[in-house]
């Protein structure tokens, strides 16, 4: 906590000492200077005074032809007279025995000097604590830079700075293939021009998050060998109001002095939220101002010069529709979850920078991690490698990376957990209910793995299925069959020990978001045949389903999911019922040794 303490003593402290200072000189050692005042008097008058030795010091001006004097006594006159040609001046003064003679008396400029001391000190003292007090605040901030007001902060990235080519991102070939375009725009314009094309000024990267956006837009930088301005949406909106406009001001004209380059604002959803939505409190009016200067900045320059501006966004969904239209960002490029392809060239990728024991088996680790993203997978690849470095190895093996899968879903193994014997024996049987269920149903997929090894994540144990094939479309069949198996872990609960726990609580969760889609928005229900009931928000982020039907038809909707997921827990109970023995064998069998694979599973189901 110590960034946060207040300073000693306050700069405001300093700063009233030093005003207590400032009048406590004016009121008492000022007037002694400012007191003086000068009188004019004739040449006979000063001889005089000389005669009668009441001068006491005296200086000759030369060049301004006068003579300053003062007389005895009051030394708070000064006498001034011109200067005659007068050479017995020198003779008189040594005379007269005046006290001194040169630049004794105190200069006529003393007004000068007067305000010099009452006005001009003051002030200079001022602005100089003012300037303490500024930067000590700056300091607290963070950075001189909190206080460059309207300077953005975009980072010029050339060439050789990102480091990062297409090379890097693996799979996304479609993404790839459009930047390509713009990249290629960039080194030769005259060629699109020539034939009267127009670049889009903007492309927009929408996807989840982890897909690789922010890696794109560095490559492009890598590829596209001109500089690279790349700032996020958030630093816009970062401290003062009033400064996005002006950042986004500044950026542009940075990047149309150095054209042709590419912008890059990341995360522009901070920016770009759609206008018409109450936004909570305040702030709004920011962002709004941010926002339209970035319109207008869009609008205002020149297409053919060669800026073009890329931006990323996983809720494309919030954007404002203006931001959208032609001449903005005008081309959206999706960049969407890998698929095994894709997911085994990423690992690829990362397997090249670690040392592994042999081939190592991509396309099986590919497979059982349907859905992941680029980041997950690069997360998994480095998760194998630690696990071989804590377990005392030099080499990444194959099961380094299935635990590492594994670790990287389901949290890390809880090896001190606390678990009794009675829960045990039910966290088994639930297991095997819907590795069971699994297998004894046409359309579900293989069992690959079970585990009662319970996980940082709250996963008591679980069951791991993968596809043989990964399939981008799921029939109904087998949505239905995958609902029993999601329902198989309670039923066989309830079948031995007769009774409900609590460990099938993601079970529920799952078939409930199941059977709704299925009744919602994938037409699987005979009441509602093909009626859309549903639409998806957020698809990118997890998607949270809003209805669109009226009250009553959202009471059937409920009725109808019920349906669904009772009839599933039916026939996972009746599965279960006819395969008795054969659950208790596996069971035994789990229980004893924990974690077992999809072949061992196989090879006591398929025995006589
Ligand atoms: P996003 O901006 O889409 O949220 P990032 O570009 O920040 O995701 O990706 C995070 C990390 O995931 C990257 O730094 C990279 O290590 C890895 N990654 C994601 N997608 C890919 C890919 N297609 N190829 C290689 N690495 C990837
Ligand atoms: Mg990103
Ligand atoms: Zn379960």
């Amino acid at each position: 906590m110590k960034d946060g303490q207040v300073p000693k003593k306050p700069i405001i402290f300093y700063y009233l000492i030093a005003l207590v200072v400032i009048m406590l000189l004016n009121a008492l050692v000022f007037p002694q200077f400012t007191n003086m005042y000068t009188r004019e008097v004739d040449y006979g008058t000063f001889v005089e005074m000389l005669n009668n030795k009441q001068v006491a010091q005296v200086e000759v001006q030369k060049e301004e032809g006068q003579i300053l004097f003062t007389a005895k006594g009051d030394q708070r006159i000064i006498y001034i007279t011109g200067a005659m040609d007068d050479p017995d001046l020198v003779s008189r003064l040594e005379e007269a025995g005046v006290e001194a003679y040169g630049q004794t008396v105190p200069q006529q400029s003393s007004p000068i000097l007067t305000f010099l001391l009452t006005w001009i000190l003051p002030f200079g003292i001022t602005i100089l604590l003012g300037q303490l007090l500024i930067r000590s605040m700056q300091k607290r901030m963070g950075g001189p830079n909190a206080m460059s007001f309207g300077k953005s902060n975009a980072k010029v990235y050339v060439a050789a700075e990102t480091g990062k080519t297409f090379k890097d991102v693996a799979g996304q070939e479609e993404a790839k293939g459009a930047l390509q375009e713009i990249v290629d725009f960039l080194h030769n314009p005259a060629k699109y021009n020539a034939i009267g094309a127009q670049m889009p000024k903007g492309a927009l990267l929408v996807g989840p998050p982890g897909t690789g956006k922010t890696l794109l837009a560095k490559a492009v930088a890598g590829e596209a060998g001109v500089p690279f301005f790349s700032i996020s949406g958030s630093e816009f909106v970062e401290m003062f109001v009033g400064m996005g406009a002006a950042r986004v001001r500044d950026l542009f004209k940075q990047a149309q002095e150095k054209a042709p380059c590419i912008v890059f604002i990341d995360e522009i959803d901070t920016i770009g939220k759609r206008r018409d939505t109450p936004g909570g409190m305040g702030g709004n009016d920011e962002r709004e101002q941010t926002l339209n200067q970035l319109l207008t900045e869009m609008d205002g320059f020149d297409g053919s010069k060669g800026v073009v501006i890329l931006a990323a966004t996983n809720r494309p969904e919030t954007l404002d529709k203006a931001l959208l239209r032609p001449g903005r960002f005008d081309r959206r490029i999706p960049v969407e979850l890998p698929d095994l392809a894709g997911r085994e060239a990423i690992l690829k990728i990362y397997l090249d920078k670690v040392k592994t024991d042999g081939p190592i088996n991509t396309q099986l680790i590919a497979l059982s991690t349907a859905g992941a993203s680029g980041a997950d997978l690069a997360n998994i690849v480095n998760e194998a490698a630690l696990l071989a470095v804590k377990n005392g190895r030099e080499t990444v093996r194959q099961s380094d990376f299935e635990e590492a899968v594994e670790t990287v879903i389901a949290g890390y193994q809880r090896k001190g957990a606390v678990i009794s014997e009675r829960e045990k024996k039910i966290i088994a049987y639930h297991e095997v209910g819907h590795a069971l269920v699994a297998a004894r149903q046409k359309h579900s997929a293989p069992v690959r793995k079970i585990t009662i090894v319970p996980r940082t994540s709250g996963a008591l144990g679980y069951t791991m299925q993968v596809a043989e094939e990964e399939s981008v479309l799921m029939s109904r069949k087998e949505a239905l069959d995958k609902l029993a198996t999601l329902t198989g872990g309670r039923a066989a609960e309830e079948l031995i020990f007769g009774v409900c726990t609590s460990g099938a609580s993601n079970d529920i969760e799952q078939a409930t978001k199941l059977a709704r889609s299925m009744v919602t928005r994938l037409g699987m229900s005979e009441t509602f045949d093909m009626m859309a009931l549903e639409t998806l928000q957020n698809q990118y982020l997890g998607g949270d389903a809003s209805l669109t039907c009226s009250a009553e038809t959202a009471a059937k909707v409920d009725n109808e999911v019920l349906e669904l997921i009772k009839s599933a827990h039916k026939k996972a109970s009746d599965i279960l019922k006819a395969d008795e023995p054969k659950l208790h064998e596996l069971a035994t069998y789990l229980l004893e040794k924990e974690t077992i694979t999809g072949e061992e599973f196989m090879e006591i189901l398929d025995k006589e």
